[in-house]
């Protein structure tokens, strides 16, 4: 079977240790970088951005974790782990030093932290997530219902990075849509290659097809 790590520093780790558990994957949270070997995939998961980059730094996993992610190691990021996969950050928050927050990167994306603004801060909706054909019913693919709790989004896509989930802009005559966003589509879920982030959080949800399409990408079958 699977062994996947789930990155378990600060955040909502215990979450997706049972969401990778449901899948029928070993899952096993990851503290020091030995315990890094013998892993195929590697969830990072929602919390603090900043705090994770700190810890990650501070007990010498930030550098192993660059090397695996550059050398193919598949790796899941949602919310802050989005945030800790993206080789840039619009607007990164700096310590009492001045210091910019750091991220392993390795996806070529631009993000922007608690983008969705502080009136909406959270907000919950239904979202097509493109990819998930294999929960196909006659009536198509059921939306993913994605929970946002302070969440990035994408503000640049790089070659090669593809598209799979946008937060559409509100209708005026949806009064009840969730996201009151002007003008154009939030792009709030993507892939390039071995690696998968998402704005949203489905390790709260019970919504099982984003880990489980994690885990067809591992396995070459996505
Ligand atoms: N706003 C957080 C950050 O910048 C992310 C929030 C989350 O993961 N729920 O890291």
């Amino acid at each position: 079977g699977l062994r996947i790590g789930v990155l378990a520093l600060q955040g909502d780790f215990r979450e997706h240790l049972h969401a990778i558990e449901l899948t029928g994957a070993e899952a096993v949270g990851i503290r020091r970088p030995e315990e890094l070997d013998g892993l195929d995939g590697l969830v990072i998961p929602g919390g603090e951005s900043t705090a994770i980059d700190k810890l990650a730094r501070a007990f010498d996993l930030a550098e192993p974790l660059k090397e695996r992610i550059a050398g193919g190691l598949p790796v899941y990021g949602s919310c802050a782990g989005m945030i800790l996969l993206a080789s840039d950050i619009a607007d990164p928050a700096t310590d009492l030093a001045g210091a910019p927050q750091q991220t392993f990167g390795g996806l070529d994306i631009t993000v922007r932290r608690n983008a969705f603004g502080r009136q909406r801060e959270s907000f919950e909706t239904d979202l097509e997530f493109k990819g998930l054909d294999f929960s196909a019913t006659e009536n198509g693919v059921p939306p993913v219902h994605a929970v946002f709790i302070r969440g990035p989004w994408v503000e640049r896509v790089g070659t090669g990075v593809e598209i799979l989930a946008q937060v559409e802009p509100a209708d005026p005559d949806h009064a009840s849509h969730a996201v009151p966003l002007p003008g154009t589509a939030r792009i709030v879920a993507v892939r390039s290659g071995h690696l998968l982030a998402t704005s949203f959080h489905p390790e709260v949800t019970g919504e099982k097809r984003i880990h489980e399409l994690f885990i067809r990408m591992i396995r070459g079958e996505a």
